[in-house]
């Protein structure tokens, strides 16, 4: 089984590089498809209240045997709980879908910059469930370096992590780099921009070279960027390639090729103007 590197966060909280995303896994499968995520070796799950699945991530983490202990679980405070008594009453929300005393990590999962709530009152709140130990650590999702910078001038706590969407059309360099020069781990959301990646020429070429998949040699270059990745299949055979990244390396030069591809292409909604809220 291969052996998934950790990165320790910056208040000590010890995260595998690699885990198991569950976006748009549906409700009803998603107990399934994590059970067999972690068979296959994963021990880090990235789940969300808005997703609707955190209690079929609960529901696997009891099924596998596993010790709570050896499995990282993030969840984030859905859009429309940004006012502080309502961010802690969702926080319990999610702890009871997940039936679990604690999450290691809890997220922002958007700014909602121009909503009338202002995402440093949110903050707070979430330092407020971290001081009673329920979330081990404490993140954001989605912020821009002007969104970060804020909650560092105005609260007392850096955020451990940053996750936002990076891939190889968007590289999102400038992000990461303010997150690298604040402490703030990158997590890399949609890590193979969800499949549009996959048939890039370049790309293919470095995988017949190094006898891999295209996905295989985006993740690599992910992991060797150093950032944190959870990509998401329900389907067996590429839950294990996509696993299955730690027996080849990809040289400077490939890195450096792969990164060149990026063109500023989002998958999702851009975090400055996003202003969904659920009805
Ligand atoms: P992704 O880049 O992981 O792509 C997923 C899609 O690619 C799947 O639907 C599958 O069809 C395909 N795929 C996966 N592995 C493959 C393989 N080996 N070969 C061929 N096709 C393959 O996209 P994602 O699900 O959007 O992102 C991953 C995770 O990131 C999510 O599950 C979620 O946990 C997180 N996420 C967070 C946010 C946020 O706002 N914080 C937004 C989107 C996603």
């Amino acid at each position: 089984m291969s052996t998934v590197p950790t990165l320790t966060l910056n208040n000590g909280v010890v995260i595998p590089q690699l885990g198991f995303g569950v976006y748009q896994v549906d409700p009803a499968e998603t107990k399934d498809a994590t059970l067999a995520a972690l068979e296959v070796g994963y021990r880090h799950i990235d789940t969300a209240e808005m997703y609707g699945n955190e209690a079929g991530v609960g529901e696997a983490i009891r099924a596998s045997g596993i010790d709570r202990s050896e499995i990282f679980v993030t969840s984030k405070l859905n859009n429309g709980f940004h006012r502080r008594d309502d961010a802690l009453k969702a926080f319990d929300g999610t702890l009871d879908e997940l039936k679990s005393d604690y999450v290691d990590l809890f997220l922002i999962h958007w700014p909602l910059p121009t909503t009338d709530v202002d995402y440093v009152e949110t903050w707070k709140a979430l330092e407020e469930i971290a001081a009673t130990g329920r979330a081990k650590a404490i993140g954001v999702s989605n912020f821009q370096p002007a969104h970060l910078q804020r909650l560092l001038d105005e609260t007392g706590t850096v955020p451990a992590v940053n996750q936002i969407e990076v891939h190889p059309y968007l590289v999102n360099d400038e992000v990461r780099a303010f997150g690298e020069q604040h402490g703030i781990v990158t997590e890399a959301w949609s890590p193979i921009a969800q499949g549009k990646v996959l048939d890039d020429p370049t790309l293919t070429e470095i995988a017949e070279r190094v006898g891999k998949s295209t996905a295989q040699v985006t993740l690599r270059w992910h992991v060797q960027r150093g950032d944190v990745i959870f990509p998401k299949s329900v389907t067996r055979k590429r839950v294990e390639e996509n696993f299955d990244l730690f027996d080849f390396e990809l040289t400077d030069a490939d890195v450096t090729a792969i990164t060149a591809l990026d063109k500023g292409e989002r998958t999702g909604p851009d975090p400055d103007t996003f202003d969904y809220i659920p009805s």
